[in-house]
């Protein structure tokens, strides 16, 4: 037997199951297609609901959105700083070693580039 649902607001049978889920809608709280089409006043409120839920949701979106690009900024900014930090104590504790340790410490030219 195949399964038929009926609307009880407006009577209407449907007997393929995505007709019946485009009129009673994805939940037992959600209006029906006949009362949201026989109310042109529902039916504006619903779109306008929704205009304002989009809305909302972009907003939201657009904040998370700045906030990630200002934390990527930050981090890729201490890290600048940290990497010029550590090559400017570099440099300090070399100028501290005798002119000897320091030569030392420099990498010999290749003996090609002589
Ligand atoms: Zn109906």
């Amino acid at each position: 037997m195949r399964r038929r649902w009926r609307c009880f607001h407006c009577d209407e049978v449907f007997t393929r199951e995505q007709d019946a889920a485009e009129h009673f809608g994805a939940d037992q709280g959600a209006l029906t297609a006949c009362q949201i089409k026989g109310h042109e006043h529902l039916l504006v409120q619903k779109i306008r609901e929704q205009e304002e839920l989009i809305r909302s949701y972009l907003h939201e979106d657009a904040t998370v959105l700045r906030a990630m690009a200002a934390m990527e900024s930050d981090h890729a900014h201490a890290l600048r700083r940290a990497e010029e930090d550590g090559y400017n104590r570099g440099v300090c504790d070399m100028l501290t070693l005798p002119a000897t340790e320091r030569a030392a410490l420099t990498p010999e030219a290749p003996a090609d580039a002589r």
